[in-house]
């Protein structure tokens, strides 16, 4: 079955909910039994039911983490309240007292602080690697390397990295590859086919993909299955019903969706790319952007999230005054909506350690609005910056 049927078809059963075409919001902490004996070998098998109690799963959980397991081509998915939630979920399913961790400088930036702080004080130790690094973090490996994280394109600056050529060696040492493939969605990059073993969407953006719920995925090789299921339930991990719901409805038109994301981003990156106050535009669907071949070898599209560097002579004021005039362009984090975004960041919020020149970057979301709508209101922000130099 192809991804735009799979989208509509998977974790739908509409026999079980008296025909209606939606699997329902169910909204409950109790599941009630039947009989004691029913009742006695949930307690000493609680597997092996598939509800015994809402934290640990519904109908309308189980129906979003079968739609998303089949489209990212793992075996078994769970939820959680947020994308952030996903990622510290699955490290610390795969991490212990004394283990070290390959972490990816291109990763969310919270991500990074988790291993900061939390992971430091659990006596996991974290080395950065650059993204583009390739095979050659096999000399970053320890004896006690139990993961690698990877998360391609990187936030920030969009660098893509080589998932195939890292997972090689991470198996070769005996170590797992954990993916935040929020980006691309599971319709553009299939993480399990390049050598992943869980991976995780911020469900917030794309698959919600209308900025009204927060949501997280972890998708899970079976090989990595059991230790994730576990420490899901240890944490009490649990995703609201009306929230996973949002994430069902939004995930039935994701293909349609990521279509025009990716046609306006690209347009967009374009007309970017001309502009003289512009340095440089971090997109991997735009030829000559340094991430490009492995792009095209691995990805199946590309979403609407990219960012831009001005010259170093565009200033604060200058900035200031063609995003607060933007009319379609809101300012605020997150992205995966179906409105546009532009958002001002120094380049060292993504470059820590960076030093000399920190100039402006704009990350951009790309909507569902006209191209040419965009592109005009882009270009009169231009002329407000200019004015304000
Ligand atoms: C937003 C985001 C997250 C976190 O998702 P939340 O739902 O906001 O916690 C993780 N990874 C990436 C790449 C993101 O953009």
């Amino acid at each position: 079955m192809k991804d735009e049927t799979l989208l509509v078809t998977a974790g739908r059963d509409p026999r079980a909910d008296y025909g209606a075409v939606n699997t329902p919001a169910y909204r409950t902490s109790t599941i009630l039994f039947e009989s004691f004996d029913e009742f006695e070998a949930a307690l000493h098998d609680p597997v092996r039911r598939k509800f015994a109690y809402g934290r640990l799963g519904t109908p309308t959980s189980a129906a979003l983490e079968d739609a998303v397991s089949q489209l990212e081509g793992g075996a078994r998915s769970r939820l959680a309240p947020s994308g952030l939630a996903a990622i510290t979920t699955a490290l610390t399913a795969f991490l212990s007292a004394g283990d070290h961790l390959l972490m990816t400088q291109g990763a969310y930036p919270p991500a990074r602080r988790f291993c900061e702080a939390a992971l430091t004080r659990m006596g996991i130790e974290t080395t950065y690697y650059d993204p583009l690094i390739g095979a050659d973090i096999d000399s970053l490996f320890r004896p006690n390397t139990k993961l690698v994280y990877v998360e391609s394109p990187s936030s920030g600056l969009f660098d893509v990295q080589d998932i195939p050529a890292i997972a090689r060696v991470a198996h070769d040492r005996g170590a797992i590859v954990v993916m935040d493939n929020t980006w691309a969605s599971p319709l553009y990059f299939k993480p399990f086919a390049h050598g992943v073993d869980v991976s995780i969407q911020a469900a917030t953006k794309y698959i919600v993909g209308h900025s009204d719920a927060m949501l997280g995925v972890i998708t899970c090789s079976e090989q990595t299955w059991r230790a994730l299921r576990s420490t899901h339930r240890e944490w009490g991990q649990t995703a609201g019903p009306d929230d996973i719901y949002l994430g069902l409805r939004g995930i039935r038109t994701l293909a349609v969706r990521l279509k025009q994301h990716h046609e306006n981003g690209i347009t967009l990156a374009h007309f970017l790319n001309k502009r003289s106050e512009v340095e440089r535009v971090y997109h991997p669907a735009l030829e000559g952007d340094p991430g490009h071949s492995l792009w095209k070898r691995d990805f199946l599209g590309a979403s609407g999230l990219f960012a831009v560097q001005l010259k170093s002579w565009v200033t604060r004021r200058a900035l200031a005054a063609m995003l607060d005039g933007l009319k379609l362009f809101g300012m605020g984090y997150s992205w995966g909506g179906y409105e546009s975004l532009a958002a001002p960041f120094h380049l060292s919020h993504y470059r820590p350690g960076l030093t000399g020149d920190d100039p402006w970057l704009i990350r951009i979301h790309a909507g569902l609005e006209d191209r040419q709508d965009l592109t005009e209101d882009l270009a009169q922000g231009f002329q407000r910056l200019n004015a304000n130099l």
